[in-house]
């Protein structure tokens, strides 16, 4: 062996070494991290396009918000997807960046390309293949073997470049249990430092989630040397809770889009994951690292670059979630907030409580309306007044304008 070769075997076997020590740091600590992909799966969302530049800006802030890792985009697919990760490159300096890749060694080679001059422990490819029967059967032509194969290959071949290497095999959720584990024993012995579950089609439920991890961990005994990655799509409503499901049995790295865009019903939503960690630590006993007060400008910054608009009623970023018309509920929350909120807008930096004047309005609310506008009044004006709002046509919001004019004419 020449000396040449006993260095690189020395390099590499330091290098080994190097990624099981940041692995078992990751595990022992509890973390969970989250690895997000609105600038991938959520920019497939049909009418979700964003410019390299916007990309760019989202990434800033998702690094600001201290997301873990970025799905930065798929170089393979097209040169704006280059682009951007180029335009990301000694930019976003936090987050891991991370290039999607089919099991094909040029689509390595361009993520390769891309990724160009990040520092080794912050950039990562992740690869995917089908592995379920209707992947192997119709898309893709190839039996189990085959595809065992084509996943060492790759997996092999992706780790000769890159440190951080995952794999998943796509439709994992309509995949045989073995052969699901086998592949992913197949990649972490080829160099994967990270298997993910991808429910592709997002039909699983949380108790299936949970069972599918219980097996994964179960038959896949490679897993001490690797990271178990999830990600859920939304089409029954359920991304999210089966997203906290597999948190709950182990899963270290949760992939989710911010406002939970994406391919059809979209993903799991970052904000609302992380904010259910956040409220129920103890039940999971563990930890994140987003920081939740950047979250609801998080939200509007993606609606706005995105232009796929946020519901009213859409959790944390939504414009109804820290306002409210009923009388009882206003009253409540002005004695104190927290009467009827789960959470604070302070918490994920929303916009302070608001207090809509309508027909469901009490006394209390148009009170503390009237003292905002410096508007003298008394009890029996404030009667008077919401007696006025009771009248008022179903679904007037009564700004402040109205809600003078009708003073005027009670008084
Ligand atoms: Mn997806």
């Amino acid at each position: 062996m020449s000396e040449d070769r006993r260095v690189r075997t020395f390099r590499q076997r330091l290098e080994d070494r190097i990624r099981e020590a940041i692995i078992a740091r990751h595990r022992r600590s509890g973390v969970v991290l989250f690895s997000d992909t609105t600038l991938r799966d959520g920019e497939q969302m049909p009418g979700a396009t964003l410019e390299p530049q916007e990309k760019l800006q989202i990434a800033l802030a998702l690094e600001k918000a201290g997301v873990h890792s970025l799905d930065a985009g798929f170089p393979a697919s097209s040169e704006a997807d280059v682009e951007a990760i180029r335009l990301m490159v000694g930019r976003v300096r936090g987050p891991v960046l991370t290039a999607l890749c089919r099991t094909v060694r040029s689509d390595i080679d361009a993520a390769d390309r891309a990724l160009d001059g990040n520092p080794v422990h912050k950039r990562g490819v992740s690869l995917f293949c089908g592995t379920s029967p209707l992947h192997r059967t119709y898309k893709l032509g190839k039996s189990r073997t085959e595809i065992l194969q084509l996943i060492s290959d790759t997996v092999g071949y992706a780790a000769e470049k890159f440190r951080i290497v995952a794999f998943s095999p796509e439709d994992a959720s309509r995949t045989e249990v073995d052969f699901l584990c086998e592949c992913y024993r197949e990649a972490i012995r080829a160099g994967a430092t990270t298997v993910g579950f991808p429910d592709t089609v997002g039909l699983l439920t949380p108790e299936k989630s949970r069972d599918y991890i219980r097996r994964i961990q179960d038959g896949v005994p490679e897993l001490q040397r690797a990271l178990l990655a999830v990600h859920f799509h939304n089409d029954l409503g359920l991304a999210v809770a089966n997203t906290l499901a597999c948190i709950a049995e182990g899963a270290n790295v949760v992939q989710c889009t911010v406002n939970g865009i994406g391919e059809r019903a979209g993903n799991a939503s970052l904000e609302e994951v992380v904010m259910a960690l956040t409220l129920h630590q103890e039940q999971y006993g563990r930890t994140h690292r987003v920081d939740t007060r950047l979250l609801a400008p998080l939200c509007r910054l993606v609606a706005e670059l995105t232009g796929i608009v946020l519901p009213l009623m859409k959790p944390v970023g939504g414009a109804n979630i820290f306002a409210t018309e009923a009388g009882i509920h206003q009253d409540g929350l002005l004695k104190n907030p927290d009467t009827y909120l789960p959470f604070r807008p302070e918490t994920v930096g929303g916009d302070e409580i608001r207090l809509v004047l309508g027909r469901h309005s009490g006394r209390r609310a148009v009170a503390h309306r009237l003292q905002g506008l410096g508007i003298p009044h008394n009890e029996a004006l404030v009667i008077r007044i919401v007696e006025k709002l009771k009248l008022l046509p179903k679904g007037t919001i009564v700004d402040d304008v109205l809600l003078q004019r009708i003073a005027a004419e009670v008084r």
